[in-house]
């Protein structure tokens, strides 16, 4: 409540909050989460708590009137429909030279991502996290991380029978025939789970179009994860529909301030809580825009020079292609993807072959490419406008379509296939204008030290996907995850 003073504020309930409470939690001290986003604990008016991505409602995206579908077209007809205003799901964030989408509730990314988790290959990990003991990550922190998740693997057999993993099978076929090595990605989706949706014993949902708003079903989000784990220590409480717009020094703690939300966006309430210590955990954009906002206000003027810098998109391009008629990639999809074409040595990119359930056979092939694109990006704060700026520029992604290529390009003259142009917009084969990995802003051993205790500001740490310098190799929850169970433990031995 207002005037409240707590040992340890934890801001955003994502992978790096959601591991803060719990661990400080188990270490006896009493946490206080504050998420923007709602509960999304609680049925709606068709029992169902989040909405499929085939009909999207005002449950789907984050205070927008129309929605705004990271894959935009089909057979070159726009596809977004008006929504009312609502505090939904998804954030479909614009900057000047990408969209960033982001999940917004409690358990952040966790409520809308493909659950894909996934281990950087150790080869690549001095590239992930420079500063950072690989030994300590590979033996402790990525087991940890993997095992509070709840990671596995889809099973073989079942995945080399079932028709709702013809579109992966497919991408198998393409990609060894063009001599590509072809990949399992782990996941948190509960496999026994899906295979009695196929079987018809339980309630479909990742095998009837439910992912990008939500699954009411089969995925082990940080809901049922990590913050189950936190909550039933009983020193762990969340506010939902509460929004930090400020931290300030207030005699060795910090005063917070905090806006309190209706579902139409708008501030109910402004309220201010006294915390010893305060974790930023509101996501790479989140942290980042709260960071540079107070360190420009002069609330936090000791932040250092590296706050709202190295920031990458992970190298995130999306592309289709258009098989034979003897390659349909089936009508029924799962749209949990669990399979990737490794191309990452050779030509910077790791594709993951990704599900486009739309409910009809389409003959496409679909991918998200993570690309080691070398652009950063800054936020800056804009005193005129109020609101904090990203300088990406839309021409940075070509690294990343020209790496993508190394595989497709090979793949389609294998084939004698084309690229397909209908899918984010008419004659448009690539989408180069959004991430859903959005990294870095904060970054580790810059703008802050070596476990994310921000520089200038004792009893301020950073603990989410901030902390990554823009790029992990491959998708980054499990990285985010790993670091945040590496940091924290090392904060409880030695700050509190
Ligand atoms: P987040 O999970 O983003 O959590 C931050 C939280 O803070 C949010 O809930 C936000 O609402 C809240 N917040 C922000 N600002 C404030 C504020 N001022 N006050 C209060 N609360 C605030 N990654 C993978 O590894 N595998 C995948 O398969 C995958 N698929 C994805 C698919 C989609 C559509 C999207 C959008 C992302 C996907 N990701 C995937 C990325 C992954 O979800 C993110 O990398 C991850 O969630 C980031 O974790 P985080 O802890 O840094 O922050």
């Amino acid at each position: 409540g207002d005037g409240a003073q707590v040992p340890a504020l934890v801001i955003g309930t994502g992978y790096g909050g959601s591991v803060a409470a719990l661990r400080l939690a188990q270490a006896g001290v009493d946490v206080h989460m504050v998420e923007m986003g709602m509960a999304w604990d609680t049925p709606g008016s068709d029992g169902k708590i989040f909405c499929s991505t085939l009909s999207p409602d005002h449950r789907s995206f984050w205070l927008r009137t129309r929605t705004k579908m990271p894959l935009n077209y089909f057979l070159g007809f726009p596809i977004d429909r008006d929504v009312s205003r609502y505090t939904g799901v998804l954030d479909a964030e614009e900057f000047g030279g990408i969209t960033v989408y982001q999940g917004r509730g409690v358990g952040g990314g966790s409520l809308v991502n493909g659950g894909m988790a996934v281990t950087p290959k150790r080869e690549n990990f001095s590239y992930v996290l420079p500063s950072v003991n690989a030994d300590e990550m590979y033996n402790t922190y990525y087991p940890r991380a993997n095992a509070g998740l709840g990671v596995a693997n889809v099973d073989p057999a079942w995945f080399d029978s079932t028709p709702w993993y013809q579109f992966s099978r497919v991408g198998r076929k393409h990609a060894q025939r063009s001599g590509f090595p072809f990949v399992f990605v782990p996941d948190v989706y509960d496999w026994d789970y899906m295979e009695r949706e196929a079987a018809g014993t339980a309630t479909k949902s990742a095998l009837a179009g439910e992912i990008l708003f939500g699954n009411n079903h089969g995925k082990k989000s940080l809901q049922q994860t990590y913050l189950a784990r936190a909550r039933a220590t009983g020193r762990v409480s969340i506010s939902p529909l509460h929004r930090v717009v400020s931290v300030a020094p207030a005699g060795g703690r910090y005063t917070v301030t905090i806006e309190q939300l209706d579902t139409g966006g708008g501030v109910t309430a402004t309220k201010t809580v006294t915390a010893d210590r305060v974790f930023f955990a509101a996501g790479s954009v989140g942290t980042s825009k709260l960071l540079v906002k107070l360190k420009a206000t002069g609330a936090l003027p000791n932040l250092n020079g590296e706050v709202g810098k190295g920031w990458g998109d992970n190298g995130n391009v999306m592309c289709g292609r258009a098989n034979h008629l003897w390659d349909p990639t089936g009508a029924q999809q799962s749209t949990i993807p669990c399979a990737g074409i490794d191309n990452w040595a050779a030509g910077g990119a790791f594709a993951e072959v990704a599900p486009l359930p739309t409910g009809i056979e389409t003959f496409a092939s679909f991918y998200l490419s993570i690309t080691r694109n070398p652009n950063r990006a800054q936020f800056t704060w804009n005193g005129a406008t109020g609101r904090v700026d990203l300088n990406w520029q839309a021409s940075w992604k070509q690294p990343s379509i020209d790496m993508a290529k190394t595989i497709f390009d090979k793949i389609n003259a294998k084939e004698g296939t084309i690229y397909r142009t209908d899918l984010f917009g008419t004659y448009k084969i690539w989408g180069d204008h959004l991430t859903y990995h959005p990294l870095g802003g904060a970054v580790l051993n810059r703008a802050t030290d070596n476990y994310g205790r921000l520089h200038g500001h004792p009893g301020l740490y950073v603990i989410d996907g901030a902390l990554i310098p823009g790029n992990t190799s491959v998708n980054p929850f499990v990285t985010i995850t790993a670091l945040a169970e590496r940091n924290i433990e090392k904060i409880i031995a030695t700050d509190l």
